[in-house]
């Protein structure tokens, strides 16, 4: 979906059937909503990339034009979306580590269960 310039996405509350779909691809966290609730859009974190607008099922997002800010409130802005991307890559990076455990702890498990009925068979032929 093509970003808007000058625009922030917001979602037509009536149309929204709260799928959730959206809120994954947001890359500043600006989309809050519970499964089955209407969602909103944090204005001040949208930068207007367009991605949420793909996913949703009822075309409920659209543009806005973005409010005028004075410099001092574009800082403010684009300090609080660094802040949000760099929660998301943390939150993000701690996601794939605790994948990473479990799929070595379930590998572990695995060999562990075949080196057992390794050694039974073992056993068993030195009988
Ligand atoms: S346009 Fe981009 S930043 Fe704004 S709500 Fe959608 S995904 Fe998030
Ligand atoms: S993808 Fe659309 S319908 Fe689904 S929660 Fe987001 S805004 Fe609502």
């Amino acid at each position: 979906m093509k970003a808007a310039p000058g625009s922030i996405a917001v979602i037509r509350e009536a149309d929204c059937i709260g799928c959730t779909k959206c809120i994954p691809v947001c890359p500043t966290n600006a989309i809050v909503g519970a499964s089955k609730q209407r969602h909103v859009i944090i204005a001040p974190l949208c930068i207007g990339c367009g991605l949420c607008l793909g996913p949703c099922p009822t075309d409920c997002i659209v543009w806005e034009a973005l409010p005028s800010l004075t410099s001092v409130e574009r800082r403010h802005k684009a300090d609080l979306v660094k802040h949000q991307i760099q929660q998301r890559k943390a939150h993000q990076r701690r996601v794939a580590e605790k994948k990473a455990l479990k799929d070595k702890i379930a590998t572990d498990n695995i060999q562990q269960k075949l080196c057992d009925v390794f050694n039974k068979v073992a056993s068993i032929d030195k009988r």
